[in-house]
């Protein structure tokens, strides 16, 4: 496997009103327990990028982890970690650098994540100090490096917002790029190729303990990798029309199967102005017609029945998670 991005903790010292994850102070987080689990049920990928939430939040959780995979892929696994480095001081970084850490990323170089002065100059000098190398965030060939590197980066209109997403508060707070032609599931972190194994474009998304195809994350997860391995969840999903369509990148394409044709589809994802809208939409409102009902032709999706589309109410944004009580 290419690539497995954990998101192991929600808990964060900021509280970013473009977080995509609902991340706060006192968020959902897992076990000492719990990490184990997931990460014996892990296949031995590339590249494994542990992030949040502020993964140095829950510092001695981040480094049990990572030395638990030191020592289960020695150094077959590039290790990273994704920060926003509010609490990166170099006592912290020899303690990272020891269990394994390859690259940091510094995820919060924009006007959304609040900043003390200085702050990356800071950063670049600790880092710099410790040997590691600065490279571009965009750089695939910086994966495949054996020695220590960092980036900086952040939520700019080129980036993380570029092609984000309707989710956390990003979602309530409308923050997300309204952009119906903008196919994310198509790009890195997206479905595409999630299920290729030996593709260099595969990449799993771990939230907490539960597997998704992408980062933005379905309405129902692949599985649950404390309880089961990996490549078993995976090999589950494959031969379903609708994971196959993900992997593709091909939303649009994900209800073949239940009758829900690709123009109607198109259609939603117009009005929806997201590709990841219409996903949500597929789980929470016709996905459950493959079991029982299925193709309903007096229904507006089935194909054939275009014309009734424009009768179908807009999505009502009622997911909002009860986070920030
Ligand atoms: S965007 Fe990053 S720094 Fe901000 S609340 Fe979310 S996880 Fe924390
Ligand atoms: S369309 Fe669905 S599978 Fe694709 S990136 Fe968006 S949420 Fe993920």
């Amino acid at each position: 496997m290419e690539s497995i991005y954990w998101v192991f903790t929600h808990r964060c010292n900021q509280y970013c009103s473009h977080c995509y994850n609902h991340s706060r102070p006192g968020a959902p987080t897992i076990t000492f327990a719990e990490a184990d689990a997931v990460l014996a049920n892990l296949p031995e990928p590339h590249r494994l990028i542990l992030s949040g939430g502020e993964p140095l939040v829950e510092r001695e959780l981040l480094l049990h982890i990572l030395r638990g995979a030191q020592a289960k892929y020695g150094d077959k696994t590039r290790l990273a970690i994704q920060t926003n480095g509010d609490l990166l001081e170099a006592a912290t970084l020899d303690e990272l650098l020891e269990a394994g850490v390859q690259h940091i990323s510094i995820a919060s170089q924009d006007g959304y994540h609040a900043r003390r002065d200085g702050q990356r100059q800071r950063l670049g000098e600790l880092l710099v100090s410790r040997g590691l190398r600065e490279v571009d965030v965009g750089d695939p060939a910086a994966a495949k490096l054996r020695d220590r590197t960092f980036s900086f980066w952040g939520a700019t209109p080129g980036l993380w917002l570029g092609g984000l997403w309707p989710r956390g508060r990003a979602l309530r707070n409308g923050i997300w790029k309204r952009d119906p032609d903008h196919n994310f599931c198509a790009l890195w972190s997206g479905a595409l190729g999630f299920l290729d194994s030996g593709s260099p474009r595969q990449e799993v998304a771990v939230q907490l303990t539960q597997v998704y195809p992408c980062c933005p994350g379905t309405v129902e997860p692949l599985g649950d990798v404390s309880k089961e391995p990996l490549l078993q969840i995976l090999d589950r999903s494959r031969g379903d029309p609708m994971w196959e369509a993900l992997n593709k990148g091909e939303p649009w394409a994900m209800g073949d199967d239940a009758g829900i044709d690709a123009a109607f589809a198109r259609k939603r994802i117009q009005e929806l102005g997201s590709v990841c809208l219409w996903c949500d939409e597929y789980f929470t409102k016709y996905r459950p017609q493959r079991n029982g009902r299925g193709n309903d032709a007096t229904q507006p999706w089935a194909a054939g029945e275009r014309t009734r589309t424009a009768q179908v109410a807009p999505l009502v944004l009622t997911g909002e998670l009860a986070d920030d009580a």
